[in-house]
């Protein structure tokens, strides 16, 4: 994976089939004839790049919109097919319950964080998202962050089974 070489790649590929004058040429795919399936799926959106990048060249979103494309075209690597297939139907990549998800709240002392999921206002939601909510060590962030905006009085809630991470 090189993200100077999918830079060029993406603008060679635009200034060839989409010139300023005369019409689109689209004898192309892009993923296939331009970039291999494995290159954009080895990102890791660590944002390394852009750090160094001496021109500010923004990488991660170009890949990332790149995905996007390949999803909706049905090109999904195997060994993400199980996770996404879990978050369209459970809103958390392991596929773990949704009423299980505001857990992380229980036996917090003296921290009022209000359950939106009933019907229930707030002006802050704390968006939690699967991982703080599910995974045991990261679910000390969330305890913090609720201990937090209750110190701080604010009138937070949380989305609890709702929440998803995803649009479904
Ligand atoms: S975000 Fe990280 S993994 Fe992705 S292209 Fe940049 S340096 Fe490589």
């Amino acid at each position: 994976l090189s993200p100077r070489f999918i830079s060029i790649k993406g603008r060679d590929y635009a200034f060839k089939h989409y010139p300023v004058r005369g019409p689109f040429i689209k004898n192309e795919a892009l993923i296939g004839d331009i970039f291999e399936e494995d290159e954009i799926w080895s990102c890791t959106t660590c944002g390394a790049c852009e750090e160094e990048c001496p021109v500010t060249i923004e990488y991660i979103d170009k890949i990332v919109d790149l995905r996007r494309g390949m999803v909706d075209e049905g090109m999904v690597p195997q060994s993400l097919q199980k996770p996404l297939s879990a978050l369209g139907k459970r809103g958390n990549p392991w596929g773990k319950m949704e009423k299980k998800r505001a857990e992380w709240t229980k036996g917090l002392p003296d921290v009022t964080i209000k359950d939106l999921s009933g019907g229930d206002t707030a002006e802050t939601l704390y968006f939690v998202d699967s991982i703080t909510s599910y995974d045991d060590r990261m679910a000390e962030l969330a305890r913090a962050t609720a201990t937090i905006l209750s110190a701080a009085g604010a009138d937070a809630g949380i989305l609890g089974k709702n929440e998803k991470d995803s649009r479904q």
